[in-house]
């Protein structure tokens, strides 16, 4: 039995692993010559920077690949827990370190802004109970097989929906629990780790918190990359064959009922039993299924944000900030309806640094920071990008002076920059947005491509832009519901060479 899986994200390597333990020859094509997609990394001028995700929760799910082919997770990837998860800064100078421990967290909001420390600690365990309600159901298994519906977890998890604030929007819930204007914006705020909106995301999103607070945010040694690194590595020890430089063209589909037979690549067909794609599902359809009618209700979901992105190398150290920051916009509900509806990037964006030379000291030359200065901004339709990266430049230097009380701009050593646009052409991200379909409905979860083709058969599909959704955590779920669906149609090829292909 032998399985193509289109590109090297996360998601696409992850699966690689798991069906390579179930005994399937597997190869993956992608077009870049390098594996990670979005996971990637780059160096410039003595300054090592993660060039996409720099958060990293729920690090159990990396671990769980080398546990599951035998292998002791930390003789190839190791990382820490952080023990503030962010440093929030607003105009007014209010400044929050949000601890990794809870009760020193809500000790700190108790202390700044008057909310008693027991309102947050009930808002995470609030966090917590939405998590241990749902995380099965939507996250852990197909939400789009009916079988799914039938079992004892998921008859749990609908009895106690009615507690997930589904029919109010994030905003509501925390703007009624968390009443501070600021500590409503910090909780807001997890909505764009889905790249959505707190004003239209419904409460259920509320879970994310639990993600970062109770269950801990991590940095891995060697950057955020070596989850790629680490994985391919594994990947390849399990005979898993990667093809760099080679973008697929076509997936061959064939017969009636109508079944994948394999890709195209550089002209060439080649026969694969299975194929899965972890390509974008908009440009999968789109440029590699031309031929095959596409769910279009599907692929027309409103799209995740995208992101504008400064990598700066400084030439000096900033000791009021930690390895992540955020800097308030003003009116956040002004940023997300630029972002959304009116699809501009806002003048006083919400700007998120990262610095993971606070805690890697080669992440930077001695006396100096690797800053990853990010704006949310919506997804890419032919905006004029130049103008505004210009522009947000001068409002990003100017707000990050501002706040720390330093000119900033004289220490900018060495600079990148990544775009909408250069997002989507770099990884097929259907207008460069970061997370596939936004959750800006309480459909969405629903809404979603499922993990496998209803039309064509031995077709699937993982990533961030089909079910569970995006970020790394999801995207790895994507692979391991993909990983039990082949199981369960097409059996192990270890344990039955000539297992059922139903
Ligand atoms: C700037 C930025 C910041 C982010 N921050 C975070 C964060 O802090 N935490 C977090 O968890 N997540 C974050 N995310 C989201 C996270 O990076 C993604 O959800 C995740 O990495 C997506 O992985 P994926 O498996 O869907 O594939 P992708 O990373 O999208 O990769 C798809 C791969 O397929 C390849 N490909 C496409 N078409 C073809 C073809 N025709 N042939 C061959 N190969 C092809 C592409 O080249 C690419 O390598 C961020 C993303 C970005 C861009």
């Amino acid at each position: 039995m032998k399985a193509v899986i289109v590109g090297a994200g996360i998601a696409g390597i992850a699966t690689s692993i798991r069906l390579a333990n179930l005994g399937y020859e597997v190869d993956v094509f992608e077009a870049n010559d390098y594996p990670g997609g979005k996971l990637t990394q780059f160096e410039q001028e003595g300054f090592r920077f993660d060039a996409g995700p720099s958060l990293f929760t729920m690090p159990f799910l990396v671990d769980e690949l080398f546990s599951l082919s035998g292998k002791e997770p930390r003789h190839y990837f190791n990382y820490e827990r952080l023990p503030v998860v962010c440093n929030y800064f607003y105009e007014d100078g209010t400044r929050l370190n949000a601890f990794a421990n809870h009760k020193a967290f809500a000790q700190e909001i108790e202390k700044k802004l008057e909310i008693p420390a027991a309102q947050v600690e009930k808002h995470l365990h609030n966090s917590a109970e939405i998590f241990e309600h749902t995380h099965k159901l939507f996250m852990e298994q197909s939400l789009h097989q009916f079988k799914n519906f039938l079992n004892f977890d998921t008859l749990v998890s609908i009895a106690n929906m009615y507690k997930m604030h589904i029919f109010s929007t994030m905003h509501e819930v925390n703007e009624r629990k968390l009443k501070h204007p600021h500590l409503v914006q910090l909780f807001n705020r997890y909505a764009t780790y889905n790249g959505s909106s707190p004003y239209k995301a419904p409460g259920i999103l509320n879970i994310i918190p639990h993600l970062e607070h109770n269950m801990g945010a991590y940095l891995p040694e060697g950057g955020m990359h070596s989850i790629t690194l680490s994985l391919v590595k594994l990947a390849i020890e399990l005979g898993v064959k990667f093809h760099y430089g080679q973008k697929v063209e076509q997936i061959v589909v064939t017969g009636r009922p109508k079944q994948a037979k394999g890709i195209k690549v550089a002209g060439q067909v080649l026969d694969y039993d299975l194929v899965i794609s972890n390509m974008d599902v908009v440009p999968t359809y789109r440029y590699l299924l031309k031929s095959e009618k596409a769910p279009e209700k599907t692929l027309k979901q409103e799209r995740s944000s995208s992101a504008l992105i400064f990598y700066w190398g400084m030439n000096a150290e900033f000791p009021e900030l930690d390895v992540h920051n955020i800097l308030f916009a003003q009116d956040y509900k002004a940023e997300f309806a630029h972002i959304f509806d009116i699809k501009k990037v806002y003048s006083d964006p919400t700007i998120y640094i990262n610095i993971t030379s606070k805690r890697t000291e080669g992440d930077a030359p001695a006396g100096g920071e690797n800053w990853f200065v990010m704006v949310n901004v919506p997804g890419n339709q032919g905006q004029d990008w130049d103008a505004w990266i210009d522009e947000t430049r001068e409002n990003i230097i100017q707000k990050t002076s501002r706040i720390l009380g330093k000119d900033i701009r004289p220490l900018i050593a060495t600079e990148a920059i990544l775009d909408p646009r250069s997002i989507e052409q770099k990884t097929s991200s259907f207008q460069g947005s970061l997370y596939g379909s936004s959750s800006n409905n309480r459909y969405a979860a629903f809404l979603r491509h499922p993990n496998f083709s209803r039309k064509i058969k031995n077709l699937y599909f993982c990533g961030g832009s089909v079910h569970p959704g995006g970020g790394i955590p999801l995207c790895l779920l994507s692979a391991k519901i993909v990983g039990n669906i082949i199981k369960e149609r097409h059996g192990e090829v270890k344990a039955n060479c000539s297992a059922s292909k139903k």
